[in-house]
């Protein structure tokens, strides 16, 4: 990325020999985004991030097919970038089906089914959640879909990286991914549009990404998605492994060493990197204060919108009233944690649930 931010610092739209140094940068990222997930590289949209991608994918099937149909059908799960896209288009006159999921996060495939209509365009199913790591049966809903033929998207910025994906293998047509969420720079991300498949675009401008997403592209952060990419096609596996480890004895500690604890999110079909607790009689937000001040980075169910004070949407369909929305945690573990790591989690979680739980208003002492 510094190369590309120093000495190759031409406009890839430029014929000269500055400008082709920079496209042919783009064009291998393109290449590498695209062979970590089963696609064709002019299959692949670069974005500025994964919101982008989701507005994209979203209002551009929207636009494109609305002669069509008005109808799309998601589920109260999703990122508000999904989510809040779907609201500006019920404004618009679309109508929008938001799917309940069990108490795992999970979306059913004949949830899916009974939702479809004559007039349905799109159906809009995350594969991961970014709060619960839950892994949605985006195969079957395919199936579903496909059998009525209605194409399908999928915000994957949580799985990409962290699962194994192959878009042929999926069948969606449309497949959201970010490069913050793979080890790569915050500001860029990519849209994956099966060949054929029209979308209109939502920024108007030159002709850049076939005339999908206009501006002048982000060739440093472009560079660096793809260099995520390549390293996460090496590497996924054996990470996955070893985080997926890490997770379990961080959970399972959590679990035997505090009273009143329990997980959310599916117990096994989750993405290997998440661990979501709720610890009931305590603040998420007090939590993590204390966790922050000896050093660990978590999240709590109700910070996620930062500054907001309702609990989690995510949560809270799942059935979690909102006491126990609002005592929950989210801590994520990546390449670079180590078992000492954990450890460590585990010995300064349950003194800190401890006194809150004595000060607490909440009712039970621990
Ligand atoms: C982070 C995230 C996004 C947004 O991606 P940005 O690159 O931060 O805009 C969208 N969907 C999910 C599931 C996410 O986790």
């Amino acid at each position: 990325m510094v190369r590309y931010m120093t000495e190759i610092y031409g406009n890839p739209s430029s014929v000269h020999a500055f400008g082709r140094m920079a496209r042919k940068g783009v064009e291998e990222a393109r290449e590498s985004v695209a062979a970590l997930i089963g696609a064709s590289p002019g299959e692949i949209i670069f974005t500025s991030g994964g919101t982008e991608a989701d507005n994209l994918a979203i209002k551009g099937i929207a636009e494109s097919l609305s002669h069509k149909g008005k109808h799309i059908v998601t589920s109260k799960v999703e990122h508000h970038a999904v989510l809040h896209t779907c609201e500006y288009l019920e404004k618009k006159g679309f109508s929008v089906t938001y799917l309940p999921v069990d108490k795992y996060g999970s979306v059913s495939a004949s949830d899916v089914e009974a939702a479809l209509r004559d007039d349905t365009i799109l159906v809009s199913v995350m594969m991961a959640n970014n709060e619960v790591g839950t892994i949605q049966p985006i195969a079957e809903i395919v199936q579903v879909a496909k059998s009525r033929g209605v194409l399908v998207h999928t915000d994957a910025v949580q799985a990409v990286g962290a699962v194994r994906i192959d878009v042929e293998e999926l069948g969606v047509d449309l497949l959201s991914l970010s490069g913050h969420k793979i080890y790569g720079p915050k500001g860029v991300g990519a849209l994956y549009v099966r060949k054929g498949v029209k979308i209109l675009p939502v920024a108007h401008g030159g002709g850049h990404e076939r005339g999908k997403r206009a501006g002048t592209e982000n060739v440093p952060g472009i560079v660096g998605l793809g260099k995520a990419a390549e390293l996460a096609k090496e590497e996924m596996d054996s990470s996955s492994e070893k985080i997926k480890h890490l997770r379990d004895k961080l959970i399972e500690g959590i679990l035997s060493r505090i009273e009143h604890s329990r997980l959310n999110g599916h117990p096994t079909n989750r993405l290997p990197n998440n661990v979501n607790v709720s610890i009931e009689y305590v603040e998420g937000e007090a939590m993590l204060l204390s966790l922050d001040q000896q050093g660990v980075a978590a999240s709590s169910g109700s910070a996620c919108t930062s500054g907001s004070l309702e609990p989690s949407h995510v949560l809270t369909a799942m059935g979690l009233s909102h006491e126990v929305a609002h005592g929950s945690l989210r801590m994520t573990l990546g390449r670079q944690n180590t078992e000492e790591d954990v450890d460590y989690v585990l010995s300064v979680l349950p003194p800190i649930v401890e006194r809150l739980r004595n000060m607490s208003p909440l009712g039970k002492r621990g």
